[in-house]
């Protein structure tokens, strides 16, 4: 098992990387759980694929497991549901100084950690990240939020958790799509800031969507080594080290937003997308080779990842994708701050990108 700290100015804590960590679930968490009640939330795939694991570790414990089970989806991250989390954990009687446990992905991450931020204002959480998008990116570094009608992500908090525990073995039964989407947070790190990581991305990183667990507990030790590292840095977004984390986002977000955030395209998908077109976009204004820019490209189309907007099926010229971006919150009279490319591993933050240029170069 890796332990790596995520070390705050207040405070820090632990995320546990390893095979059989919620069969251990109890043990793991220690006395973070002081109560005999203990409240997990989660999702029902997840349920039924989990929840005998996690209920066994902590009644062998003497503890008295405590399920609030939610429709799986993106739609969990809703007023709706967050008013049902915190009417159901009033009725649970959770204190602050209690551990709530968010066991599944990124959705029920994202969910939990706001609810605990809000309840009572404020109690504590370990995320058990079932996805391995959440193991390497959301379970790590504290944003918690909502989606409104507005746009995603829009109502939240920074809550961090007590503890993390990424289990590998969760992975085991994770649909391959879901593994690769979470595969393209993984290289974002090598590509962005880490050239060593990146080189074993290349060769080794198909190894993590056959289910090797010596390639996967890699790449997660490593993602999570190199998210604790920027947050550290950078906890509330404020240095500018946290926005490095955006590498192929704001791209990634146009596509989203293009096919209506829908299952056509996983949030991971975009990004991968989104971090060729940033490859490609920075070997354009000469700030990367065109040779280093296609070897980013040519390491994520190596993972199953698209590469092309027209893999995608989407008929989509560069100015609708663009205007997409003019929603952006970072907007600034016609430009938008991007993560571009120096070389592999080097990413930086061009602050004043003009829209127009990006969209010329979308329909290129
Ligand atoms: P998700 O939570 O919707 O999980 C994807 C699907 O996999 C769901 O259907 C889920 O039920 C299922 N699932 C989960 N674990 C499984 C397992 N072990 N076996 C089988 N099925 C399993 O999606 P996600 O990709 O994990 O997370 C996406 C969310 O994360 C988005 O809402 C995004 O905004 C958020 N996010 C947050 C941060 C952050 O810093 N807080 C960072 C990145 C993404
Ligand atoms: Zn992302």
């Amino acid at each position: 098992m890796a332990v790596i700290p995520v070390a705050l100015a207040g405070r820090s804590y632990e995320v546990r990387v390893g095979s059989g960590l919620l069969a251990d679930v109890a043990g793991q968490c220690g006395k973070l759980l002081r109560k005999q009640r203990v409240p997990i939330v989660t999702d029902s795939n997840v349920a039924g694929l989990w929840r005998d694991t996690v209920a066994t570790s902590l009644e062998a414990a003497g503890k008295e497991p405590r399920w609030l089970v939610l429709d799986p989806g993106e739609g969990a991250k809703s007023w709706r549901v967050l008013e049902r989390v915190m009417d159901w954990l009033l009725d649970e009687e959770v204190e602050r100084g209690d551990h709530i446990l968010a066991l599944g992905g990124g959705v029920i991450g994202d969910l939990t950690g706001f609810a605990a931020s809000i309840m009572k204002r404020g109690c504590g959480f370990v995320q058990l990240p079932t996805t391995l998008l959440a193991q390497v990116d959301s379970s790590v570094g504290g944003k918690t939020a909502i989606n409104t009608s507005a746009g995603k992500n829009l109502v939240g908090a920074f809550h961090q958790p007590g503890l993390v525990l990424a289990d590998l073995a969760t992975l085991d039964t994770l649909p391959v799509r879901e593994t690769r989407a979470g595969y393209a947070e993984v290289i974002k790190y090598g590509i962005l800031g880490d050239r060593a990581f990146f080189d074993w991305c290349e060769t080794e990183g198909p190894k993590v969507m056959a289910g090797d667990k010596a390639a996967q507990d890699y790449a997660v030790t490593e993602s999570v080594k190199a998210k604790a590292r920027i947050v550290a840095e950078d906890e509330r977004e404020t240095t500018g080290a946290r926005a490095l984390l955006n590498l192929g986002h704001t791209f990634g977000h146009a596509l989203e937003a293009e096919t209506g955030f829908s299952d056509r395209l996983l949030h991971g998908e975009g990004v991968a997308l989104g971090m060729v077109l940033a490859a490609r976009y920075s070997a354009r204004r000469g700030y990367i080779s065109e040779a280093d820019g296609e070897r980013v490209v040519a390491a994520i189309g190596a993972s199953g990842l698209p590469i092309s907007i027209a893999a995608l099926g989407m008929d989509a010229d560069g100015r609708k994708l663009a205007n997409h971006m003019l929603h952006d919150k970072k907007m600034d009279s016609g430009t938008l701050p991007f993560v571009l490319l120096r070389g592999v591993g080097e990413a930086f933050l061009d602050k004043q990108v003009a829209l127009d240029d990006i969209a010329h170069f979308l329909d290129e």
